[in-house]
């Protein structure tokens, strides 16, 4: 996954036009740049490349996942639906807006499980937010209806699956709302940076004014321009994104080179007769960042996990002891953790969280391993990762 595995001349290049003129904000200051606008090349590419009207780049993947929420107007009181395996800043991002993150039941595409998610809805919920993590997504046509039939916004946390699409249509693009990260070790990286997708344009102008304290963005006069509504700021700066417009451009040789060492791995592991794949849904072509797959159990699983470390064999992940990705450790988040106070709908909401058995994602992400696939590994590397790989998996069994 990691972009920065190949950060070069092309990225170098795009950062020196930036030096050059000194201006490192995203906006104004037109007649010093000499034509540089890295900001917005890489919105303009970014909407080109996924199929969308609009595009606005941020500084984080955490500050896409909120300012995709606040532009949908979710805050107080509202509920939101995600997964219980996830990345932290999902939540954090929910619980910033004021909102309550609801988490439910993953399923074998180690993401949202469409009957859970019906179950959870309550007249406060407001969003659903699939994350689709590890490189494949969620039942986005299940999410899509159920969203249709209880006037839902469907918001995709797309930021671990860059270039996978469902239908046709890429991951990010689907939803009413699309974020996409470009932290260090994302797919393609600016150092620091995320983007909303979005066809919506009020949806679009919303996050464009939240993200700048509100400005309106006309004519140009910074000083002169008026606020609309109360905003922040998570913008992005020009020599952030003059390193994602470079890696940009080389995202489709990553994927092509993930897609590689990802077959290869999957093609010798699949020998195993006890290894299961984690699910795609119909219509769905991963991202290939991670290769993930289950093993029979709990104790297999942990086996084989520690078999990797001790064979040099890096990169991957058993969820289910990891404090990051799955509710299991989050106990930050279960007791409510906070340097300022919650309010009593979230605190009240956080306890019952704390109380809540969620066993089949137990079961799910017990049994899972997640290998993260490398961009700089060569052909003769991968293979002979797979052979260890295979070689553990089966001492273990
Ligand atoms: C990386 C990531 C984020 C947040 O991105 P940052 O740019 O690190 O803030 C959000 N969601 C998921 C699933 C991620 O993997």
């Amino acid at each position: 996954m990691p972009g920065f595995e190949l950060f070069g001349d092309a990225e170098r290049r795009e950062v020196q036009d930036v030096l050059g003129t000194g201006v490192l904000m995203r906006y104004g200051f037109d007649g010093m740049r000499h034509g540089h606008w890295k900001a917005k090349s890489m919105e303009q590419g970014l909407a080109q490349r996924f199929g969308v009207k609009h595009v606005q780049l941020l500084s984080s993947g955490t500050a896409a996942v909120s300012v995709a929420l606040a532009a949908a107007g979710i805050g107080t009181g509202d509920e939101v639906i995600l997964p219980t395996f996830t990345f932290v800043a999902s939540f954090e991002a929910v619980l910033m807006l004021g909102a309550f993150p609801v988490l439910v039941e993953i399923d074998e595409t180690l993401t949202l499980d469409p009957e859970a998610v019906r179950q959870a809805i309550t007249p406060s919920t407001k969003a659903i937010m699939p994350v689709h993590m590890c490189g494949s997504m969620a039942d986005l046509n299940a999410m899509q209806s159920i969203c249709k039939e209880h006037d839902l916004i469907l918001i995709e946390d797309a930021c671990q699956a860059i270039g996978g699409t469902y239908n046709g249509k890429a991951l990010g693009s689907i939803g009413d709302l699309g974020c996409f990260s470009f932290d260090y070790v994302k797919t393609i990286t600016c150092g620091e940076g995320g983007a909303v997708l979005t066809n919506n344009e009020q949806y679009y102008l919303n996050a464009d004014h939240y993200s700048d304290h509100g400005h309106d963005h006309i004519g140009s006069d910074r000083g002169a321009e008026t606020h609309p509504f109360l905003g922040y700021n998570f913008r992005i700066s020009e020599l952030n994104a003059a390193v994602g417009l470079a890696q940009l451009r080389r995202l489709d040789e990553f994927l092509h080179i993930q897609k590689r060492n990802y077959t290869i791995l999957r093609a010798a592991i699949s020998k195993i007769p006890e290894v299961v794949f984690r699910r795609v849904p119909e219509g769905g072509e991963e991202s290939y960042a991670f290769l993930n797959f289950f093993l029979p159990d709990l104790e297999t699983a942990r086996r084989v996990s520690n078999g990797f470390k001790e064979n040099g064999i890096d990169g991957c992940f058993h969820y289910f002891d990891n404090n990051w990705h799955y509710v299991r450790r989050w106990e930050h988040l279960k007791e409510g953790k906070s340097l300022n106070q919650l309010s009593e709908t979230i605190r009240q909401g956080l306890a019952k969280i704390k109380d809540k058995q969620y066993p089949q994602s137990d079961n799910i992400i017990g049994r899972n391993l997640s290998c993260l696939i490398k961009l700089a590994w060569t052909e003769e590397e991968v293979h002979s990762r797979a052979k260890k790989m295979v070689s553990v998996i089966t001492d273990v069994l």
